[in-house]
């Protein structure tokens, strides 16, 4: 199937994510991504204890800082999703990332999996999630990413849903298979899915032989060599593609707690690699060029296929 995905690209091949160049080479514009919430959010033993959320450290503001200060240094500006109930608790930190020039997109509002709500508690999810920004930014967000990437084969219906709220791009999609997540045979590339008419940024893949290798962000980046992160943002960028990846502020707090729930797998996929992350960002942010997703957005539409390769794009050749 995702043969039949069209991709950005003009008659040419050349696709217009090009900034230019660096080092007298071509370079293409990477998304850059930032899922804004705490470290028991992003835990899914903690996660689920909404009730417990009050008791458990907030480290989001110090540790955001920090992140807004990496990004600071190296020029880049990335998007925010945020997540509602981060901005209840800390609208002040909502406006410092805004004011830094970042673009501010919604994470939900609570931290639920979509494809484990109803339509009508996901429209909940996003109603409660925008009203908790009022007030703090002065345009509603246009991008929406679902938490642990939870769009997928049994959630399709809440890309039509966040078309229907305004949103005119999405980032819920991971074109993999893990053990918490993920969407094999999802489009692999950013493209532009009708008829809903709203942009979809897959998070970055590569493709190695019959293998499609997750690079994007979170895990894949602190279990792996910044060389191999590097080669496959390169190699994405030479078919003229930019690479889709993210990070959370916990990331960048090594030193946040491991309560007496956490599992087995949670110590792999959250705790592993925390030491060297940042070094790895870095090395990133030193030498690819990002921006945020909200402004690689035109670049999808206006390379949009024709026609009849519409058809292949929509939603409906997913279910
Ligand atoms: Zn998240």
């Amino acid at each position: 199937m995702s043969a039949r995905h069209a991709h950005p690209g003009g008659p040419d091949g050349n696709s217009s994510y090009e900034a230019g160049s660096r080092d007298g080479r071509p370079s293409v514009i990477n998304g850059l991504s930032v899922d804004l919430e705490d470290w028991y959010q992003g835990l899914t033993s903690t996660n689920r204890q909404f009730d417990r959320w009050q008791d458990l450290e907030d480290r989001v503001v110090p540790a955001t800082q920090r992140l807004l200060a990496l990004l600071q240094a190296h020029g880049v500006r990335a998007t925010f999703f945020v997540l509602g109930f981060v901005a209840r608790m800390h609208p002040d930190l909502i406006e410092r990332i805004a004011a830094d020039g970042h673009e501010i997109a919604l994470h939900g509002y609570g931290h639920r999996r979509v494809d484990r709500l109803t339509p009508a508690s996901f429209r909940q999810e996003l109603e409660e999630g925008l009203a908790s920004l009022v007030g703090i930014v002065d345009d509603m967000p246009t991008g929406h990413r679902a938490p642990y990437f939870s769009i997928n084969r049994r959630s399709l219906w809440a890309l039509d849903t966040l078309a229907e709220f305004g949103f005119t791009y999405d980032a819920s999609l991971f074109p993999t298979r893990n053990m918490l997540y993920g969407f094999p045979g999802a489009p692999r590339l950013p493209v532009r899915l009708l008829p809903m008419e709203l942009v979809e940024f897959p998070a970055s893949t590569v493709r190695l032989g019959p293998l499609t290798l997750p690079i994007a962000g979170g895990f894949y980046v602190r279990a792996t060599p910044a060389r191999w992160i590097a080669w496959s943002i390169r190699r994405l960028n030479g078919q003229g593609q930019p690479a889709i990846l993210y990070l959370h502020p916990w990331e960048l707090d090594p030193d946040h707690p491991m309560p007496a729930c956490v599992t087995v797998r949670e110590r792999i996929t959250h705790y592993t690699g925390l030491d060297t992350v940042e070094t790895k960002w870095r090395h990133l942010l030193e030498s690819f060029e990002f921006a945020p997703l909200g402004t690689l957005v035109d670049a999808v539409t206006r390379t949009a296929v024709l026609s009849e390769q519409r058809t292949s794009l929509s939603v409906g050749t997913l279910r």
